[in-house]
């Protein structure tokens, strides 16, 4: 049997949602917080007779004028490093250089595999170009091709990862993966849907911090803390009128009650505490190590 962590490492937007499911299948397995290690973020764990794969991912990537960058350089080398196989997955209408500057600042010991997504919506040309631009890079020991949406070349990235995996007993019974993490899926959720409902700027200045989670006979009231760092950000946030904040709320709220398989009542405040992402002690509250 063979068995290992594998995380996935790429900007919003790469496509590592879309891949966990491709992989994984629709049916995510959703781990319990005592399995949530610092380093690694469990998404999903696929297992099957022959492997057993705990899928994680690391927080994104954003400017290095801030202190929080610099954190989350290091919580990304560590967790990639820490992981059994890492995958480096880049967008194939991104600028290569601009993921290439984020990959060697790593400074990686251990090759990855990189993993060209979205081909489908690029000419194969620029396939074989970006295939060649980073086959020449140290940080990667093999460039893969998908189209995580469409599936193409999905079993050859399982395959690629099954055979770096290292032989093992399974981390994890299939009974140990099914109780809910729920706050922190719950905030994980609300700022997907951030991602998914703003400006490219807007999700990189947010955090989101679910505050109340109480369980009633008939459905789960959810108070849920999105911060931003100036009055500005919040002004985009709400929207004219509280319109914007209002359709961030009726979509998180879909995803969650569905994630929950139960009514929620969600209530998201916005609120304002500058500097936030430059003080120690705020980014450990919002849960960066
Ligand atoms: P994440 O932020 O890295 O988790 O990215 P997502 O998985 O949420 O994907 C971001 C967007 O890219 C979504 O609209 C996906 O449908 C789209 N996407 C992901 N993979 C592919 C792909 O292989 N081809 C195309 N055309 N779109 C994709
Ligand atoms: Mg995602």
């Amino acid at each position: 049997m063979r068995t290992g962590f594998v995380n996935i490492f790429g900007r919003p937007n790469a496509g590592k949602s879309t891949l966990l499911n491709a992989l994984v299948g629709e049916k995510l397995a959703i781990v319990s917080p005592k399995v949530q290690t610092t380093r690694h973020r469990i998404k999903a764990i696929l297992t099957t007779a022959d492997y057993q794969i705990i899928f994680s991912d690391t927080p994104g990537i954003i400017e290095p004028q801030y202190k929080l960058h610099e954190r989350m350089m290091h919580a990304v080398k560590n967790s990639l490093e820490d992981a059994d196989v890492a995958v480096l997955l880049v967008d194939a209408g991104d600028n290569p250089e601009d993921a290439d500057g984020v990959f060697t600042a790593l400074k990686l010991r251990v090759p990855a595999i990189v993993v060209l997504n979205k081909t489908d919506a690029v000419k194969p040309d620029r396939v074989k170009e970006l295939e060649a631009f980073f086959s020449a890079k140290p940080y990667a020991s093999v460039v893969m091709e998908v189209s995580a949406l469409k599936g193409t070349g999905v079993p050859e990235l399982l395959a690629a990862v099954i055979e770096r995996l290292p032989e093992g007993e399974p981390y994890f019974p299939g009974d140990e993966i099914t109780d809910l993490p729920t706050k922190f899926f719950v905030g994980e959720l609300v700022r997907e849907k951030i991602y998914q409902l703003y400006a490219e700027e807007i999700p990189y200045h947010t955090a989101v911090v679910v505050q109340e989670f109480k369980e009633k006979s008939d459905l789960i009231k959810i108070r849920a803390e999105i911060v931003v760092q100036r009055e500005t950000q919040k002004g985009i946030l709400l929207g004219e009128g509280g319109q914007k904040i209002k359709a961030l709320g009726i979509a998180a709220r879909k995803d969650i009650e569905a994630f929950l398989g139960s009514k929620i009542f969600l209530e998201l405040f916005v609120k304002v505490r500058p500097k936030w992402r430059d003080n120690d002690l705020l980014l450990k509250e919002y849960g960066y190590e």
